[in-house]
């Protein structure tokens, strides 16, 4: 097989700034993954290259935002403002705070996610990974849930632009919805996101009646699971969804969000995927992105400082066709703790009647969702 040039979109810049010590979006989340990716040698492959994220501008951001609201998060930035205004624009101190230098901070995502969608377009490189954007919540005169300007939005955006058509799974743990709301109407782009039920949890979105509309209709595609599915369930429910519509929509690229908030001790939700079940996934995800012959890929969310930076790396190995060997390198563990790459655990076991419902739910999303869609769809 042909060798994958494969980019890792990286700067310290990233992770110098962030919404503050007791915000669970840490910036060590990014440092710990490039300190485990370097000590694992994985940018020493002659196949595997850091790029740093082109500056960005304005005009980037006016591909999916408001100028009003790009105005807004400059002046909240600059002057530290909080209030009032800020929180008309979704501006939540407990969820997602103003911090000095956010709006050169959260644009730098965007540059990234520019980079990774030139580098993929121009077919320079097969694969690039923004693993510090993904703020697939972000609307265009709105922040959500810790995302300030939608990169992933941004990057579709200027893909149509080049004339490619995208499919974008999403596989954190939070529906997709600001991604989802961007490209609700067109047939050019195959929203599929998998998520934990917005059943009061956040955004409250992402149930399979949530379909698009015009000639969108049949292009937006939800997956919910009820708390403590296990990973066997989701490998399942993913597989009957994801490759065989991809593979029918045949896109230019495939465009995905990689958090790792379903783990099984991420503290903010509750579903109990493994390291195993992530990089399964994972897998699946390169098969199509193979056949697209060009993959974007996000980070996301992931909350649990020890399980971010394996998860990740674990990733960047399958996209890079790298294998590392389980036990963390020293250069890594001396600093944060010894252990492995893999999770030497999983979750305990749940009740019988605990899976038989996580089971039922998912048969009736399925079937929900393949008769709402037969007319659009072929499905096995
Ligand atoms: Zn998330």
């Amino acid at each position: 097989m042909e060798t994958m040039e494969v980019a890792f979109i990286s700067t310290d810049e990233l992770w110098s700034r962030g919404f503050g010590e007791a915000h669970p979006l840490k910036p060590e989340r990014l440092q710990r993954t490039y300190e485990l990716l370097t000590a694992y040698h994985a940018f020493d492959a002659p196949n595997s290259h850091v790029i740093p994220p082109q500056p960005f501008t304005r005009e980037d951001l006016l591909l999916f935002h408001t100028s009003e609201y790009v105005d807004v998060v400059a002046s909240l930035s600059a002057s530290k403002g909080g209030g009032v205004s800020a929180r008309r624009y979704g501006f939540l101190p407990e969820e997602t705070p103003v911090f000095p230098g956010m709006y050169e901070t959260e644009g730098l995502k965007v540059g990234a996610a520019l980079t990774g969608a030139r580098l993929v377009a121009e077919g320079q490189m097969q694969v690039a990974f923004s693993f510090g954007g993904g703020m697939h919540h972000a609307r265009p005169a709105l922040a959500s849930g810790v995302c300030v300007f939608n990169d992933v939005a941004v990057a579709i955006h200027w893909l149509l632009r080049q004339g490619l058509r995208v499919a974008y799974v999403d596989i954190d743990v939070h529906h997709g919805d600001g991604v989802q709301a961007a490209f609700y109407d067109t047939d050019q782009v195959l929203t599929i996101s998998l998520h934990q039920a917005g059943i009061l949890f956040y955004p409250g979105t992402g149930f399979p009646g949530e379909i698009g509309t015009g000639a969108g209709y049949g292009y937006s595609i939800n997956l919910p699971f009820l708390i403590y599915t296990d990973e066997e369930l989701y490998l399942s429910a993913f597989r009957q969804v994801v490759p065989p519509l991809v593979r029918q929509f045949a896109p230019d690229v495939l465009v995905t969000q990689l958090g790792t908030d379903t783990h099984y001790r991420d503290p903010l939700a509750r579903l109990m995927l493994t390291t195993h079940g992530y990089v399964a996934l994972i897998e699946e995800l390169k098969a199509l992105a193979d056949a697209a012959g060009r993959w974007l890929a996000f980070g996301g969310g992931g909350y649990a400082l020890d399980v971010v930076p394996r998860a990740w790396t674990l990733a960047y190995g399958v996209m890079s066709g790298q294998a590392f060997p389980d036990r963390l390198p020293p250069a890594y563990s001396e600093k944060y703790g010894p252990g492995s790459l893999h999770d030497a655990a999983g979750p305990d076991p749940m009740e019988a009647w605990v899976t038989a419902e996580t089971r039922a739910y998912v048969e009736k999303n399925l079937a929900v969702l393949k008769s709402q869609t037969q007319d659009v769809w072929h499905w096995e």
